[in-house]
């Protein structure tokens, strides 16, 4: 029981619901903490990536749920299981030993004291890489301190400073200012530092922020907005990862309902568009994707591998528990 639970306003929703008694609120989540799939990705950044590869734990639920999301099973759909603090130790000790740069929460903001909990299990019982928060960066400072002395590294996104976009697509006209405020305190606790990957053959993040944005097809003045906020608050103390992945999810039916820009990924144009500003802004600390044109690469948390092989090897799933397997290679599409 977390005592944060009980009248719930661990992110801006402010839901009230008493998720210890089984409440749920706009995250879709009670106090049990579920996860949907564990495993090591190859498609993050180099430096979180590493050589071994970044071991990702995707929490079921989402207090944003943006309509176009990729991970719409878990973050909308509720796919996933239940795990206690000892479960969930076992999995980030078992991502290390198959090699993890890294241990990654990926979407747990609505989680965050049970994560906390099970974080803290971990590390009493040996867990010694990185702990990494990938989140939408939509969480209230308050509540991240509950991260102080675990999580180093920090992967929010900065998906848009236009309130417009913000509330026709997640339904939270605040999240510009949301945003900037958490990606500001993850900033000031978290310097840029790397270190030596597992093996030695590679610069790994061990702490710092990387600040991803997902580039919209026909919203470039909106990346420009959010790109111009980073080159004058961040450059220099945060990374900024430009993500050229957006790709439209025909099964989800959320993502059908927005003719804006669902229909077609980035195109060659706009691509060039982007380098062209991220040299005006004078951004050269950081990563951008190859155009991506195709759908394959979306996931299926319905399977026990929900990437393809090349990008992911599974070491635990909410069906089947923990499993072996899976055969690393390289490709990067990031996890959100
Ligand atoms: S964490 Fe979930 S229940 Fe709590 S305020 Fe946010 S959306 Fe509402």
């Amino acid at each position: 029981m977390e005592r944060e639970y009980e009248s719930c306003a661990i992110c801006p929703r402010a839901c009230g619901v008493n998720r210890n008694a089984g409440e749920r609120g706009l995250c879709g989540e009670t106090a049990e903490l579920r996860l949907s799939w564990a495993g090591l990705h190859y498609g993050e950044e180099p430096p979180i990536t590493g050589a071994g590869g970044s071991g990702t734990i995707f929490v079921t639920g989402c207090n944003l749920r943006c309509k176009f999301c990729q991970n719409f099973q878990i973050s909308h759909d509720g796919m996933g299981a239940a795990v206690d603090d000892d479960t969930f130790a076992d999995i980030c000790l078992r991502l290390e030993r198959a090699g993890a740069e890294n241990v990654n929460v990926v979407t747990g903001s609505h989680a965050i004291p049970a994560l906390a909990r099970g974080l803290d299990r971990a590390r009493s019982r040996g867990l010694s890489v990185p702990i990494l928060w990938n989140s939408s960066a939509y969480e209230n400072p308050e509540a991240l301190e509950l991260l102080d002395g675990l999580v180093t590294a920090w992967l929010p996104d900065l998906k848009t400073l236009n309130p417009e976009l913000s509330e026709s697509v997640f339904d939270a006209r605040d999240y510009p200012s949301v945003a900037k405020r958490a990606i500001r305190h993850m900033a000031s606790r978290a310097p840029l530092e790397y270190a030596r990957s597992r093996d030695g053959s590679a610069e790994v993040l061990s702490s710092g922020v990387i600040v991803r944005h997902l580039a919209l097809p026909g919203r470039l003045g909106d990346t420009r907005l959010a790109l111009e906020w980073f080159a004058e608050r961040l450059a220099g103390t945060a990374i900024l990862s430009l993500m050229t992945q957006y790709t439209p999810v025909e099964a989800n039916p959320r993502a059908r309902a927005l003719d804006e820009f669902q229909n077609r990924p980035l195109d060659e144009a706009e691509y060039d568009s982007l380098r062209a500003l991220l040299e005006e802004l004078g951004i050269d600390a950081g990563f951008y994707q190859e155009l991506v044109s195709d759908s394959e690469w979306l996931p299926d948390f319905g399977r026990a591998q929900p990437f393809s092989s090349a990008l992911a090897k599974p070491v635990w799933h909410w069906k089947g528990g923990f499993a072996a397997g899976g055969a690393p290679q390289d490709s990067r599409s990031p996890t959100r």
